[in-house]
């Protein structure tokens, strides 16, 4: 298949087009190396997860790289965020591996229980285009760290970090069969994969609409399945937050990997006392992001994954037009000169004067393209931001103690974000509720999903 760079819109290389047949060797490959893997020691799990992270670390500006032009974005992203954050992954479940432990239940005079959470066999692992490596690992590095094999698929519109996270982990002594990684489309590689009777759980990271299509499969197996699907998520601004932090944070929420990011906050909602004024703050600070070549250290703003995406983000800042939206900045896609001419970008977009209840605040748009409402009260501003089928994060904005706490609990999302926006602690609970998905990555929570729970009761007295 070939592999386009968003940035110039040209072919730059070639990737795999595996299929059901290539499927089933990495299963059988997988199948083959699960006894050996499941039974070894936690301290070989342990140390070979760490030699991948420190790999991953190693070779950290050629990932950034790759990373960098694979998915369009810019290189201070792929440097800061997505390449640390993919050896951190496999660093937090190195360390997992060795800390993991289960429950016992004590019967009084009777008998005592305990829970042996084992590995499950070979297990998939699907993962999108917006954060390449680091969702990639992110599912990756718990499925192995609970002793299971992978089979596992990167997005087939960046290939180029899972390739190498290949070679790595054979550099760091992962026994071969112990993780397979299938290059292919959705609907070859990726169904073959969900469809396949030695496959015993399937953790998927993309659109709902591929989700419930999974979750549909899975159902028909009664497979396992993780779903961490789209988003649609509010940022609320109470008047008595702290502003300028509010404002440089909100401008990154908006707009960082060019709003292709499941946590963006495409929602803004603000207390009318400060609306005009965060409105016109928000324009002027969107307005000086730099847009271009994503090598560029300066630039802010990247390409967009595709043609086909751009296309989908324009037509929306059309639907919002048609809706009676006013575009307060941006708009427009941006024709580069020279190289990037041919590149997918478009400028940040804000828009205002559109009602909760409308096609543009209801659908996942998953570009640099955000909306802002106003509202008076606290009830109106949960009300709002719950008024949507989506249900991943939301972020609230206010210095008032209680307040934060009771707009936290009563908001309905699996992640809620208090005066901080995409601060993560690896140990916490990750999903959504409602068409954000099922399940829950992170911590505890991947080790559970990817292991199998046992009870053994052992009689004392009868
Ligand atoms: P997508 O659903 O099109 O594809 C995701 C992955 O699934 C890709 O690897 C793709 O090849 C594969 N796939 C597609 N069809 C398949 C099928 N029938 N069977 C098995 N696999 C299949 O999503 P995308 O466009 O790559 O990613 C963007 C979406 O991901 C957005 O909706 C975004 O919100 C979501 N996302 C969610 C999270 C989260 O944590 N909740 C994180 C990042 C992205």
């Amino acid at each position: 298949m070939d592999v386009i760079r968003p940035a110039t819109g040209e072919v730059y290389a070639q990737v795999a087009a595996g299929d059901a047949l290539d499927v089933d060797a990495a299963v059988s490959a997988a199948v083959h190396a699960a006894e050996d893997w499941g039974r070894s020691s936690l301290a070989k799990r342990q140390a070979i997860l760490q030699q991948i992270s420190d790999g991953i670390l190693r070779r950290l500006d050629t990932l950034a790289e790759a990373e960098s032009i694979d998915a369009g974005k810019p290189i201070s992203l792929a440097s800061e965020l997505d390449i640390p954050r993919a050896a951190a992954n496999f660093a937090f479940f190195a360390a997992a591996s060795s800390q993991w432990a289960s429950e016992s239940h004590y019967t009084p005079g009777k008998a005592v229980n305990y829970t042996l959470r084992q590995p499950i066999g070979t297990v998939g692992c699907i993962s999108p285009w917006n954060l390449p490596l680091y969702l990639f690992t992110w599912k990756i590095a718990p499925a192995l760290a609970a002793g299971n094999t992978v089979v596992a698929k990167p997005s087939e519109l960046t290939p180029a970090t899972a390739t190498m996270l290949g070679e790595i982990c054979n550099e760091a002594g992962l026994p071969a069969g112990v993780l397979n990684i299938v290059h292919g489309t959705g609907p070859e590689a990726g169904e073959a994969i969900v469809k396949h009777d030695q496959v015993k759980a399937v953790s998927f990271t993309g659109s709902t609409a591929v989700g419930k299509r999974i979750a549909g499969i899975c159902a028909e197996q009664l497979k396992k399945s993780s779903l961490e699907l789209g988003g649609k998520n509010p940022v609320i601004i109470f008047a008595d937050c702290d502003y300028e932090e509010m404002l440089n944070t909100t401008v990154r929420s908006s707009f960082s990997n060019t709003g292709q990011i499941c946590l963006c906050g495409s929602r803004i909602l603000v207390q009318r006392s400060i609306y005009e004024k965060f409105v016109a703050d928000f324009s002027a600070k969107t307005k000086a992001l730099k847009i271009g070549d994503p090598a560029d250290p300066q630039t802010k703003v990247g390409a967009l994954i595709s043609e086909g995406h751009l296309k989908k983000v324009l037509s929306y800042i059309d639907l919002a037009q048609q809706e009676g939206g006013k575009i307060e900045c941006g708009g427009h896609q941006v024709n580069l000169q020279g190289e990037f001419s041919g590149g997918y970008f478009i400028e940040p977009t804000i828009i205002t004067g559109l009602i909760q209840n409308c096609r543009t605040n209801q659908e996942e748009i998953f570009g640099p393209v955000v909306t802002i409402m106003p509202f008076e009260t606290e009830m109106e501003a949960i009300q709002l931001a719950n008024h949507t089928n989506y249900g991943l994060a939301s972020v609230i904005w206010t210095n008032h103690l209680a307040r934060a706490h009771r707009v936290a609990g009563a908001l309905h999302t699996g992640i809620v974000w208090v005066n901080c926006w995409l601060m993560r602690d690896l140990r916490t609970p990750f999903g959504g509720v409602k068409n954000s998905g099922m399940g829950r990555e992170g911590g505890w929570e991947a080790m559970r999903f990817f292991t199998e729970t046992k009870n053994v009761t052992i009689a004392y007295e009868h």
